[in-house]
């Protein structure tokens, strides 16, 4: 029933029912280690994986379970895994795929932190990463190798203001038999539902909007179910006898669930990269009002994005949401309902004016976050992006005279005057 409820339904209801011992009308946080086995038979089939149920909750617990089946509805896919963060949530969605010597072909266009990663820790794992611009699909085609297990992209990337070209991205991951995963963390799946478009995995930062109010620190991997994971003998995680569950092969035994078992049963098991229950209780309240919120954020982020656009102290405004921007028939046509609320702008001046600027500003928070109910800024070459070398950081749209903002669900006249008077001061 819950599969024909419509999305902002399922945003309210989808994973949740009434606490059947207490008639808890809310999800309550279970706040529990461990679970009592009914019998040592009971406890057995738990750990032999031939009963879904709970055991400790490292590896699952009710509240993160109700998340779990909101996210996986929400996205349209076969089921969800949780985990302690966006970032956690990239590594778990790679660990089943990966292996010493593997790769995986990326956007160059990708947050910060994200770019950082795949240069240089994943290296640890014997993992690498090639990036390449996705407006060059010959690039991508060759990129993708004889090693490659994944191809990484974002839908809308941040800070850039990019948007994806998914369905055109899924079908060169499909015909070389590569999984493809998006990050929707800035679209949501209230602007973009990635597995629609072919996408095999979707990952969430829940920090940013899924959440929506700077509470949380969270990730998510959802998976499509629908990816042959035995087709080839590439991902013999998924496809070939595990020796820590007597042989077991996922995707023989779990079918369309075989990612999910897998992170569960061996990811959270092994990794550790657990979300906490009370973080899951705050992200499902928060969920509750995404459909509300993000139509609010969008309409916002235009109004700003307009306005500075038409002022002769700003350079240029990066957002694809704009009518002038070179992503604006993308937007229309994959992206109907908004490219997000994300964007950077170029401040006359430079550097030193971006600077100015941010510590002028009131009502904008400077913070590294974004994807939060209050508007914040941050100037992305200073902070996010100073890892990386100056080519990269105008790779990946961070550029010295960029400043970013993550445009809030406030009245914009009231962002419009703060940003009016941070730019006289950045003037002077
Ligand atoms: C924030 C963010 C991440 C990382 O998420 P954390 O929850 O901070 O680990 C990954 N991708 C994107 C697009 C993000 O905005």
């Amino acid at each position: 029933m819950s599969d024909q409820w419509k999305f902002e339904t399922q945003a309210v209801h989808a994973g949740a029912a009434p606490d059947p011992v207490t008639g808890a009308r809310q999800v309550p946080i279970y706040q529990t280690t461990a679970y009592q086995f009914r019998d040592a038979d009971h406890a057995a089939r738990l750990f032999n994986l031939q009963e879904v149920g709970y055991i400790y909750s490292r590896l699952t617990n009710p509240t993160i379970q109700a998340l779990q089946a909101r996210l996986a509805a929400l996205e349209g896919g076969a089921g969800a895994v949780c985990c302690s963060s966006g970032h956690a949530a990239q590594i778990m969605a790679l660990f089943p795929l990966m292996g010493p010597g593997r790769n995986l072909v990326a956007s160059s266009r990708l947050y910060g932190g994200t770019l950082t990663q795949f240069s240089h820790t994943i290296r640890r794992f014997g993992w690498s990463a090639k990036f390449v611009d996705l407006d060059d699909l010959d690039a991508l085609r060759a990129a993708i190798d004889e090693d490659t297990r994944a191809v990484f992209i974002e839908s809308i990337s941040n800070p850039g203001g990019y948007v994806t070209d998914i369905p055109a991205v899924a079908e060169i991951a499909s015909s070389a038999g590569v999984p493809l995963i998006v990050d929707n963390t800035l679209a949501t799946p209230v602007l973009c539902r990635p597995i629609e478009m072919g996408a095999t995995l979707v990952v969430h930062s829940l920090t940013k909007y899924m959440t929506g109010n700077g509470t949380v620190t969270g990730g998510a991997v959802i998976d499509s179910g629908s990816f042959d994971w035995s087709a080839s003998d590439r991902f013999p995680s998924l496809s070939a006898p595990e020796p820590a569950y007597h042989g077991l092969k996922f995707h023989e035994t779990f079918g369309p669930a075989a990612f999910t078992f897998h992170a569960i049963a061996i990811g959270l098991r092994d990794l550790g990269m657990t979300l906490n229950p009370q973080a899951a209780h705050y992200t499902l309240m928060g969920i509750e009002t995404l459909p509300l919120r993000m139509p609010r954020h969008v309409e916002n982020a235009r109004t700003v994005a307009e306005w500075l656009e038409a002022d002769p102290r700003v350079t240029s405004v990066t957002y694809a949401g704009l009518p002038s921007s070179p992503y604006a028939d993308r937007v229309a046509e994959l992206y109907p309902r908004g490219a997000g609320a994300l964007f950077s702008f170029a401040v006359r001046g430079g550097y030193d004016a971006c600077v100015r600027l941010i510590g002028a500003l009131k009502l904008f928070s400077h913070v590294a976050n974004l994807g939060d109910t209050r508007s914040l800024a941050i100037h992305p070459a200073s902070t996010t992006h100073r890892q990386l070398t100056e080519a990269q950081q105008t790779a990946a749209g961070a550029s010295p005279d960029l400043v970013r903002l993550s445009i809030g669900i406030e009245d914009p006249s009231d962002l419009i005057a703060d940003l009016d008077q941070a730019l006289t001061a950045a003037a002077g």
